[in-house]
């Protein structure tokens, strides 16, 4: 059976800069990585529409889900140090949203496969990990093959538009999976927003305690666009939505407007406010100056669902934080690391997941 020092499993953006990390440090270990798909790298090319949106400059507590366990090394974590000291430059836009300069994520795929070329770590691709032993050291059993490690890496990622048992092979090896659903997501209303489709809206989206101002898409079934997506992670079926779409006027200011056109068709001049849709329905629903002037401050949708893995960006749930160190190594298993979305961390749309992913895996590869 083939030995190596440290093998790590998934050859995404939190596997492979453990790798790096690793190898950078410790030159003469033997490396592996073992990946199922035949390529590495494959969910860094959806990223950020292509065009890989790698980190964020701003950090706030609100940016993760289990911020506590993360925030001393986040804080630490410089993600435009990190890159730099690649050799790669990024750019920022004005949400602080960081990006490769050349705004394309199969320029950071095609980087990192000449790093680990570079530096001789062993990538495996095709290879599904099926079973890991622990003995000695651990013996990771794929379909056809298996290797034996000192040490091993688990950065399997999520079900978030790709297929993973990561969480099966923990699950086994002793850690606990909180609850897994699809977060970063289209939301499913029970309300009929068909006539909807299509409108783009800026607006002030509230729900249990969340609110964020920015664009909402309506779909079909549905709410989409990057606000709705943030949304996802704090709501549930049943839930409700509260969408203002004139932030900036009171309900007074708003009531006063409408009252000054009287005598004039409000189908017609409300359109100076809001897209035309979006007024027939309001004007359907309402048809008292207090009602729209409510309905424009306090537009009211119910959570049907939120829509599948194969729509998400991410995975809410994962490995059980209680159960992981601060320097992500396992407390339940000894020589084991583990890295990325496969805990239940996560992180919403601005490039936090990528940074949360980069920060894991190099910690652990410089720590290891
Ligand atoms: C469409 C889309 C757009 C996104 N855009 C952004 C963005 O712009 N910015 C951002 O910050 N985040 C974005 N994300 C989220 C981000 O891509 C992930 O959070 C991040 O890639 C997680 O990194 P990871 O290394 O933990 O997992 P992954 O990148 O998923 O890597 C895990 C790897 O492990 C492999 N694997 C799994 N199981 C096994 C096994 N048993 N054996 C061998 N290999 C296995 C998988 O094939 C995969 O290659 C986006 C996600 C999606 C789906």
């Amino acid at each position: 059976m083939r030995k190596y020092d440290i093998a790590i499993i998934g050859a995404g953006a939190a596997g492979i800069s453990c790798a790096l990390a690793c190898k950078q440090k410790n030159p003469n270990k033997t490396i592996i990585i073992l990946e199922q798909n035949d390529r590495i790298g494959k969910k860094i090319l959806k990223t950020g529409n292509g065009k890989c949106n790698l980190g964020n400059v701003h950090l706030y507590e609100t940016s993760y889900y289990n911020w506590n366990y993360i925030q001393n090394k986040m804080k630490q974590f410089d993600v435009i140090k990190y890159f730099k000291k690649m050799g790669i430059m990024t750019k920022q836009d004005e949400q602080g949203r960081l990006y490769p300069y050349s705004e394309t994520a199969a320029s950071i795929v095609d980087i990192l496969r000449y790093e680990l070329e570079r530096q001789e770590i062993i990538v495996q691709c095709s290879f599904m990990v099926t079973n890991i032993i622990k003995d000695k050291n651990f013996i990771i059993q794929g379909m056809q093959d298996s290797i034996e490690a000192e040490k091993i890496v688990v950065a399997t990622g999520s079900l978030a538009q790709e297929k993973t048992n990561g969480y099966q092979l923990l699950e086994r090896l002793g850690h606990h999976i909180t609850p897994l659903s699809p977060r970063l997501v289209p939301i499913k209303v029970e309300e009929k927003v068909k006539p909807l489709q299509g409108i783009r809206v800026k607006c002030l989206a509230k729900a249990n305690g969340f609110q964020e101002y920015g664009e909402i898409l309506f779909k079909e079934t549905g709410l989409s666009g990057i606000l709705a997506l943030n949304l996802s992670r704090y709501v549930n079926k049943k839930d409700e939505i509260i969408l203002d779409f004139a932030p900036e006027k009171s309900f007074l200011e708003l009531k006063e407007y409408i009252k000054g056109l009287e005598n004039r068709d409000l189908s017609m001049m409300l359109r100076g406010l809001l897209p035309k849709m979006l007024i027939l329905d309001i004007l359907k629903k309402a048809d008292t100056i207090e009602t729209i002037a409510n309905m424009i401050k306090n537009y009211r949708l119910t959570v049907k669902d939120l829509y599948g893995y194969e729509f998400a960006q991410i995975t809410r749930g994962g490995v059980d934080m209680a159960e992981i160190k601060e320097d992500f190594a396992s407390k339940i298993i000894k020589n084991l690391y583990i890295v990325g979305e496969v805990l239940d961390v996560d992180g919403e749309c601005g490039g936090y997941n990528l940074m949360f992913a980069w920060m894991s895996g190099s910690i652990v590869g410089e720590n290891i």
